[in-house]
């Protein structure tokens, strides 16, 4: 299922997906309360031949591989899936207008580390600002990367087009992050809206709104997602967020019982003192309890 608009669900049928043929359905009475959204495996009924004004039903969703989802806000215990089988999660982040925003990050990669989703980081914008900076902080967690400038170079956009072949990718980012952009630059029939940023609100105005799956010429799909403003983890525990930080158990393992690493009795300080090499581990640490006091509330900004 590749996009959802007020009950009508647009698919296309496995092996037929070069032929660019979409089949709307709608949702049959036996799926009962359970979701379906962007990326299941659906099962149709009824007209799939796909001509206009026809309407299939979707009568089952396979089990799904994966699951990306959201809670509004980090007190917010209620989930929301947004994605469904995405194997990557391409994380968009402009180095400069708007200036990017770690602790955004930090939480995506929760997100995906927890949705069993390799991450791919995405920085844009290169021609304002350098990504050394950024890159020092997240090059000691080893995820994968991509820095672009603009215009987008034939090279990057190589770069890009391999990094994402053949693979079910989620991207996101907030407004005015170039994510559109990249959209357009892979998949130039898309036509997705490039959102600008407005300087007196900071807001992103004429963003595309709609989450929306879209083929790769290569092979492959990309999801494109709204302009996220946050991204609730709400609904992963503390101890999940901890597991998203395998480099730490070895120091977790030393801690109190039910430590929460906030406060002065944790064991990771001193392990972190003992084992760092470079700064990466203090950097990992100092993330793990930006997260943790985001999810408690105790984030200050
Ligand atoms: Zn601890």
């Amino acid at each position: 299922m590749s996009a959802v608009d007020r009950g009508r669900y647009t698919c296309v049928v496995q092996g037929r997906e070069a032929a660019g043929q979409e089949i709307t359905a709608m949702r049959a009475r036996e799926l009962g309360r359970k979701s379906v959204v962007v990326g299941d495996m659906v099962s149709l009924v009824g007209d799939a031949s796909g001509d206009q004004g026809t309407l299939a039903r979707i009568v089952r969703v396979a089990p799904r591989r994966s699951v990306l989802r959201r809670s509004a806000d980090d007190t917010d215990p209620v989930e929301r899936v947004i994605v469904a089988n995405a194997e990557q999660l391409g994380i968009v982040t402009a180095l400069a207008d708007p200036p990017p925003r770690p602790r955004l990050i930090d939480r995506f990669l929760v997100a995906a580390y927890d949705a069993g989703l390799a991450p791919l980081l995405l920085l844009t914008k290169a021609d304002l600002a350098s990504p050394d900076d950024i890159l020092a902080a997240y090059n000691p967690l080893g995820v994968r990367y991509l820095v672009t400038g603009r215009p987008l170079a034939e090279a990057s956009l190589d770069e890009l087009r391999a990094l994402l072949a053949g693979r079910i990718s989620v991207l996101v980012g907030h407004s005015g992050v170039g994510k559109s952009t990249l959209v357009n630059a892979l998949i130039p029939e898309a036509g997705r809206a490039v959102g600008t940023v407005s300087a007196v609100t900071g807001r992103g105005r004429h963003t595309s709104s709609s989450v929306v799956a879209l083929r790769l010429p290569g092979g492959g799909w990309i999801i494109d997602t709204p302009g996220l403003r946050s991204f609730g983890l709400g609904h992963i525990s503390a101890d999940r967020v901890v597991q998203a930080f395998p480099d730490l158990a070895e120091g977790v393992a030393a801690c109190p019982p039910g430590c929460t690493h906030l406060e002065a009795d944790c064991a990771l300080d001193a392990w972190v003192g003992e084992h760092d090499q470079g700064g990466a581990l203090a950097a990992r640490l100092d993330s793990l309890r930006r997260l943790l006091r985001s999810r408690e509330g105790r984030d200050d900004t």
